[in-house]
């Protein structure tokens, strides 16, 4: 029997047409790369996606066209997000700080039809411009009066003539559910980059989900800063979720500077963010030299990589900032799991609840997730054992744009399919999971593994490391031995035998590194995260004492 509920497809339009309906006055902010703040409202984005949408549909742009972004996060960039998927095309968000050859690729093989881009970029687009044949025109996200001039870029269109040109009223169409709306590639720091291709089903549903008190938990009393890119997993779902519940919305444009950030913050009086710890270092460094504090900032969703333990004390104890520590992947739409207190914990000394806060917590509802050995058979969870970290669920891919990489899934003997997060993990009884590591980042000593990210966490806590990574280095005797690289905080010193005493008691005494290295910086990938493939390489000559 069915049952007798209207039928009505879940589609990103819906959010904008929500938003301007519910919260027509709520505010939109953006600092431009010209640098002043810009300000409207959900109203206004609504009509002037309306009038993006028009144009794109004149100049020649169908359901299921791919339009890419080169982009910051602010207001042109939001509409572009709902003009495109909202008129049935795919909107396909490229990350600027890949290398241009790379770009190009991603931009072929998407077939992307037009790019919009913030003239930040202008000097990539010219580059790529005469190897990207299927781009019909480059569209520079500014007003007249600041397009480049001498540009070589065939068939350069300015952003702002686009949507003087379009009436604002669009009927959104109502197209199923199932068709694609988003799309972005994974880093690939191995092989090629692979496309996640996101459908309008799969982002509402992980909006719902993630906007939930226990997962991000977003509200309209708040004014929400995404600092994770909109050109990476969609800001982790934000420009959905705040039209979903009608939250303020600021965006820091290219300024992530600690300084303009904080800026920011106390004049958008902002309740909520959310990015990679990397970013934060450079917040927390800003306000903790100036003696300064947040007046209303109070949570933050912090993922990507883990978030050390001496971060989430730093925000909670010196700022009173809440951490919501979360994990996902580009695969994931992103979120897959959110470390919150149940209950039971509430009472709990600090300590204790701190173990909580440093896992990657608990599955949202709609993401099923179990840990397996080599054999695929189903691991314990007690907290110890750990396993390749398998999901399933609504907003987890299935395959990759136009079958890239082959058939991703693993089949359980249910017959169920499963993705293999190329993570490795333990799950405890009360269903919190814990990265101990990428699988090809794991260190295997003497048949044995060890986590890389236990020991760069614990070295974070020290008060003089800046920045921490291990890398397992060739042993003649145990396979592989841990090797701690550590960036050192401006004018504090630490040596080695001070670094390595450091661990003792807190770790099995195995797992402490062999050496220390101390270096001026550590490479970082396009999403912010520590680039192992780059320090293996800049340790490939390198051997340990002990060998
Ligand atoms: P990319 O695949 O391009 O590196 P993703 O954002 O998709 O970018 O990366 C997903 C990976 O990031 C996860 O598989 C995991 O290894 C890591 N990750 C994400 N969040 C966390 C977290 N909270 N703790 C540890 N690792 C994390």
């Amino acid at each position: 029997m069915q049952g007798l509920m209207m039928d009505m497809p879940l589609l990103v339009s819906s959010l904008l047409t929500h938003a301007a309906r519910h919260f027509p006055d709520v505010e939109i902010v953006s600092r431009r790369i010209e640098g002043d703040i810009h300000r409207y409202t959900w109203s206004d984005c609504a009509q002037r996606c309306a009038q993006l949408a028009n144009a794109l549909t004149a100049a020649g742009v169908n359901q299921g066209d791919r339009v890419a972004t080169l982009a910051w996060n602010g207001y042109r960039h939001l509409e572009t997000y709902y003009a495109v998927g909202g008129m049935g095309s795919v909107i396909h968000t490229i990350n600027p700080r890949l290398h241009p050859e790379q770009i190009a690729w991603i931009i072929n093989h998407a077939e992307d039809r037009y790019l919009a881009f913030d003239l930040t970029f202008l000097p990539i687009i010219e580059g790529i411009a005469a190897l990207c044949p299927t781009v019909r025109g480059w569209i520079a996200m500014c007003d007249r009066d600041r397009m480049p001039a001498d540009s070589k870029i065939p068939n350069l269109l300015c952003y702002e003539e686009l949507i003087a040109s379009g009436s604002n009223a669009f009927d959104w169409p109502q197209i199923d559910e199932r068709s694609a709306v988003a799309l972005c590639y994974t880093s690939g720091t191995t092989g090629n980059p692979k496309g996640a291709l996101y459908s309008h089903r799969s982002t509402i549903l992980h909006a719902y989900a993630a906007a939930l008190p226990d997962a991000m938990g977003c509200s309209t009393r708040d004014s929400i800063l995404p600092v994770v890119p909109m050109f990476h997993v969609n800001a982790w779902g934000l420009p959905y979720i705040c039209a979903m519940v009608g939250a303020k919305l600021v965006f820091p444009g290219a300024a992530l500077d600690g300084k303009s950030l904080y800026e920011l913050f106390e004049a958008e009086k902002i309740t909520y963010s959310a990015g990679v710890p990397t970013v934060w270092l450079g917040l927390l460094q800003y306000v903790s030299s100036n003696n300064l504090k947040f007046s209303t900032f109070s949570r933050t969703v912090i993922g990507g990589s883990a978030c050390p333990p001496a971060m989430i004390k730093a925000f909670r104890e010196q700022y009173g900032v809440e951490v919501i520590h979360a994990w996902g992947m580009t695969e994931l739409s992103p979120l897959g799991t959110v470390s919150q207190l149940m209950s039971k914990h509430l009472d709990l000394p600090e300590s204790d609840q701190m173990t909580v806060f440093a896992k990657q917590g608990k599955s949202l509802f709609g993401v099923d997730m179990k840990i397996v050995g080599d054999d695929g058979q189903d691991l314990p969870w007690d907290g110890k054992t750990f396993g390749d970290l398998l999901v399933r669920g609504p907003w987890v891919v299935k395959s990759y744009f136009r079958g890239e990489g082959g058939d991703p899934l693993r089949k359980d003997e249910h017959g169920h399919d499963w993705f293999p997060t190329g993570d490795v993990a333990t799950i405890d009884a009360d269903g919190y999971m814990q990265i101990t590591d990428r699988s090809k980042d794991v260190i295997k000593s003497g048949g044995e593994w060890i986590s890389s990210i236990d020991l760069e966490n614990l070295a974070i806590g020290h008060p003089a490391v800046a920045q921490a990574a291990v890398i397992g280095i060739a042993h003649p005797k145990w396979d592989e031995r841990p090797l701690l690289i550590v960036v050192r905080k401006a004018g504090m010193d630490v040596s080695k035998e001070e670094l390595l005493a450091y661990y003792e008691g807190k770790i099995a005494k195995w797992w402490t590194p062999d050496d220390v290295q101390f270096v001026d910086s550590i490479p970082l990938g396009a999403t912010g995260k520590l680039l192992k493939t780059r320090l293996r390489e800049q340790f490939k000559d390198y051997r340990l004492p002990s060998a």
